[in-house]
């Protein structure tokens, strides 16, 4: 007659610190976890490790699910709290899965399979926990499907790529677009990337996915380029691309191929976590400066540790999420955020530009601002490039001509 929850928590980037500190490492990460677990479990509370990087909690007396989603949120804030280990510090995150009794199931097992169920969520979806929701079968299915079939995105004919306008915003003027890919799939439809790219980001067909984009893009600009139009495109690169020591000189050989001026492209990358650990990315953007090419952080602001990525990222732009443009007109506290971003960016010679531009109001504040370049659903959609106009590029769009006529 009680009411309870499962928690079901995995670590995230236990791995790393396994291979490169070695498992005596590893084990005390466990440790120096399970300790500070100890420490927020109630009495009441069962706490457990169930092997390897996994443990679970057993919450009795939860009355609702908000109860377990608070304690979820504690939990991963102390995991997430750097651990020393010798001279160095490590990072690890948790995953958590939650399933309460008896909503989400009546028996042990399948309790403990919806809360491994939902913890995969929480994993997919990078979130830190996640509660099980049982009605998504289908959902499940499509992405299970999906997973199967992800290496049918190495082949450059079952990608479609979109195009989004990128305008300079004090004129209106087309400054450039963004690639955006989306899979051509045989039953499935057009597939937009939040279904797979998380998925192809994980498999090992991520970097025939890359330069598969990367291919369709140049092969694009090449025939934008005969017809008379330069601009440059941005796109977006997964940061295991960076991970390769030949990127930069394979993609320098191939716009050399292609005869593209390296300042044609502009690569986006995300902050990672994984980035704090490792000098590579950073050596290999730093080189793709030097050779030329446009860099771009992406979804800024929300990321790990933005003014460290800052400090050792070279970027020649910052893409500021839309997070904070959606609301800044009628938040101030969004506003002055977006406002010290743009400040930042001049401060450190990186051009600002605001995603997700919805409206008049928001372009309108952006200009006050001073934000150079935007692009949003207000300016145009992204685009399949038969429907592009980017006749004349530097000139005003005729639906952003039409939006400030309003
Ligand atoms: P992103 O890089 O942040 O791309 C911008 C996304 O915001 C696009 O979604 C775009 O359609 C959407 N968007 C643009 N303007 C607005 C607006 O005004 N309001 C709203 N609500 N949304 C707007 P899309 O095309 O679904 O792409 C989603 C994400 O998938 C991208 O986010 C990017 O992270 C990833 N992605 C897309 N193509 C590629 C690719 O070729 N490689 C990699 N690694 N990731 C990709
Ligand atoms: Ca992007
Ligand atoms: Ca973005």
């Amino acid at each position: 007659g009680e009411h309870f929850a499962v928690l079901n928590i995995d670590l995230d980037m236990f791995k790393a610190v396994n291979d490169n500190l070695g498992h005596d490492a590893g084990d005390e990460v466990l440790r120096v976890i399970g300790a500070r677990l100890l420490r927020l479990a109630r009495r009441s509370d069962t706490y457990g490790r169930m092997g390897g990087d996994e443990f679970a909690v057993l919450l009795s007396s939860t009355q609702n699910v908000s109860g377990a989603v608070t304690v979820s949120g504690r939990i991963a804030e102390v995991v997430a709290e750097p651990i020393r280990i010798g001279t160095e510090i490590v990072n690890v995150g948790a995953s958590i899965g939650i399933a309460s009794y008896p909503e989400h199931g009546r028996s042990a097992t399948e309790l403990m399979r919806h809360a491994d169920k939902a913890m995969y969520e929480a994993k997919r979806s990078a979130k830190s926990f996640s509660v099980f929701h049982g009605a998504d079968d289908a959902q499940l299915h499509e992405s299970a499907r999906l997973s199967s079939e992800i290496a049918a995105l190495a082949e450059p004919r079952n990608l479609l790529i979109h195009y989004q306008p990128k305008y300079e915003l004090s004129s209106l003027r087309l400054a450039g677009v963004e690639a955006l890919a989306r899979w051509r799939h045989p039953i499935l439809g057009i597939v937009p990337p939040n279904k797979f790219i998380n998925i192809v980001e994980r498999s090992k067909f991520v970097e025939q996915f890359t330069w598969a984009v990367l291919g369709e893009v140049m092969r694009q600009a090449v025939e934008w380029r005969e017809a008379g139009l330069v601009f440059p495109v941005a796109v977006n690169i997964s940061s295991r691309a960076l991970y390769d020591d030949h990127f930069v000189d394979k993609l320098l050989e191939q716009l050399h191929a292609h005869a593209l001026s390296p300042d044609t492209l502009i690569l986006e990358v995300t902050e990672t976590a994984s980035f704090n650990q490792y000098d590579k990315p950073a050596s290999v953007l730093g080189a793709c400066v030097d050779a030329g090419l446009g860099i771009a952080i992406d979804d800024f602001g929300t990321g790990y540790t933005s003014f460290r990525y800052l400090r050792e990222f070279p970027a020649t732009e910052l893409k500021i999420d839309r997070l904070f443009i959606a609301s800044m007109a009628v938040s101030e506290r969004d506003r002055s955020i977006v406002s010290s971003m743009i400040s930042l960016a001049q401060g450190i010679g990186a051009a600002t530009v605001a995603e997700g531009i919805e409206s008049r109001a928001t372009l309108d504040a952006l200009i006050e601002l001073g934000c150079e370049f935007g692009q949003g659903f207000y300016l145009s959609t992204p685009l399949p490039v038969e429907r592009l106009n980017v006749t004349g590029a530097g000139e005003t769009s005729p639906q952003a001509t039409a939006a400030s006529a309003r």
